[in-house]
């Protein structure tokens, strides 16, 4: 799948705080296959958006910032559901930018395929492998986003896991369990963020 596919939704010229210890863009892609209950992007969620940036606009927006910016982040929605990510990963990266990638891990085969073209993930555990569809509305998700831990463990790419804390969805206790289970697998970097849910 080209890269000129992509189908972006949003892009943030500049952060310091989405990528750690970096100054990166970041790269909203359009579509997710979750409907998860706090979700912070339901304009990101359809699989084509309403105000598309085009692949060529980003690119041209990365050649001007060489050597301004380390990094480039892909965030969504969730940026694994399009078959288009790994070549517009691989075109970044030949750009001399680090990659980060934001991901809830779900689509685990696709997420191993990507690791070795990554240099930082940021990745999403929202709940105990059989309470995730609660929060997800999708069947089958948790084992998808532990595994998904379990290979980014395995990788040894640099890494945070995030875990989304809500009084109604993960209270601060499921919360605590899920972060001592991660460190537990051999995580090095796990932050629990408060949550609030949409609308
Ligand atoms: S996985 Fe992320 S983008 Fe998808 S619905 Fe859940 S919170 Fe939203």
């Amino acid at each position: 799948m080209a890269a000129d596919t992509l189908r972006v939704g949003g892009l943030v010229p500049l952060t310091s705080i989405d990528y750690p210890g970096e100054l990166a863009a970041v790269v909203f892609t359009q579509g997710c296959a979750w409907r998860c209950v706090y979700c912070h992007n339901p304009d990101l969620l359809p699989a084509r958006g309403d105000s598309e940036i085009p692949w060529s606009q980003i690119i041209e927006f990365l050649d001007n910032r060489r050597g301004l910016l380390d990094a480039v982040v892909f965030s969504g929605g969730e940026p694994t559901f399009q078959a288009a990510l790994p070549q517009a990963i691989e075109q970044v990266r030949d750009m001399g930018f680090k990659i980060g990638l934001h991901s809830a891990g779900i689509y685990p085969r696709k997420l191993e395929r990507l690791l070795p073209l990554i240099d930082w993930i940021g990745l999403d555990v929202k709940a105990r492998q059989a309470d995730y569809h609660l929060i997800t509305r999708t069947r089958d998700s948790g084992e998808a986003a532990w595994h998904s831990a379990e290979l980014v463990l395995a990788s040894g790419v640099p890494h945070q896991f995030r875990i989304t804390a809500h009084p109604d969805w993960l209270d601060d206790s499921d919360a605590q369990w899920v972060r001592q289970r991660l460190l537990a697998m051999g995580a090095s970097s796990v932050v629990i963020q408060q949550g609030r849910l949409h609308g």
